[in-house]
């Protein structure tokens, strides 16, 4: 495993200018889709240390994390593997052509409600994508990849059509809501790592919870499913949504399907 702090900073001209001035800018590149430049260095290194020592020298407003990557080695001993689908579709808020039941919601957030019906998407919006993450982390695949899903008995979900909300559609291909049935118990932590925001309801502890480490159990392997979710739900807004966790044998069938995953990171057990 090798890990990399990712720096980041706002991408202002005040900022760049500081950035010259320190002979530093060069090492900063704009993050895709962000109006934030980043840096890339080893975690816990020398460069690191130096460069931190400059950001607050140098007054700079930053963030960072880090960001672990395995090695094909690790990946292919994996059995249990948290990644996801690398494109999801746009939207930051619900798509409202989804049913929820709101009884379920917390009162003081209204976060996470149910799903009670169908996923209605464009599919012209899917982009040819065999596998693509909904706006609220939901799992869309292909039908070809659903397919297999039911020749291979993979476990842990149920399969349901997604709707086309152009009902003229030219596009004739079927997608697939992969419904996750298989919820996880807290992840084991220490040596898990979270970090919390302040956007935390006060009233149900959602929202605002971010991943730090990488997942660790201590349940036995075999009661995981071929799909899983977490018991936690991350990140922050009204879209905070638990992460895939899927087993070797379902990762390997996504990609051999020619879905674009997310880099996968193996789960641990303690
Ligand atoms: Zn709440």
């Amino acid at each position: 495993m090798r890990v990399e702090l990712v720096v980041l900073i706002k991408k202002t001209p005040e900022n760049h200018e500081q950035l010259e001035f320190l002979g530093g800018s060069d090492d900063w590149s704009p993050r895709e889709g962000t109006d934030f430049l980043e840096n890339r260095v080893p975690a816990h290194s020398e460069r690191a240390k130096v460069l931190l020592e400059q950001l607050q020298a140098g007054g700079f407003e930053f963030y960072m994390r880090e960001e672990r990557h395995f090695e094909l080695a690790e990946i292919r001993l994996a059995t249990i593997l948290k990644t996801g689908p690398e494109a999801q579709v746009l939207g930051s808020h619900l798509p409202h052509e989804v049913q929820f039941d709101w009884s379920e919601a917390c009162e003081t957030c209204m976060r996470t409600p149910e799903q009670v019906g169908p996923l209605v998407m464009q599919h012209a919006r899917l982009a040819d994508e065999e596998a693509i993450f909904g706006p609220r982390h939901e799992l869309i695949v292909s039908e070809k990849i659903a397919l297999r899903m039911i020749k291979d008995g993979i476990t842990g979900c149920l399969l349901r059509e997604v709707e086309d909300q152009e009902e003229s559609s030219v596009h004739d291909s079927s997608y697939f809501q992969v419904m996750v049935t298989q919820q996880l118990p807290r992840a084991f932590s220490p040596p898990t790592r979270f970090i919390s925001t302040d956007d935390r309801c006060e009233a149900c502890g959602q929202g605002g919870l971010f991943l730090d480490s990488p997942l660790y159990y201590d349940v036995a392997e075999n009661e995981f499913q071929d799909v899983n979710h977490t018991f936690e739900s991350f990140g922050q807004g009204a879209a905070i949504s638990p992460e895939l966790v899927m087993s070797s044998r379902f990762y390997n069938l996504l990609t051999a399907c020619g879905a674009h995953l997310e880099e996968p990171e193996p789960v641990l057990f303690v």
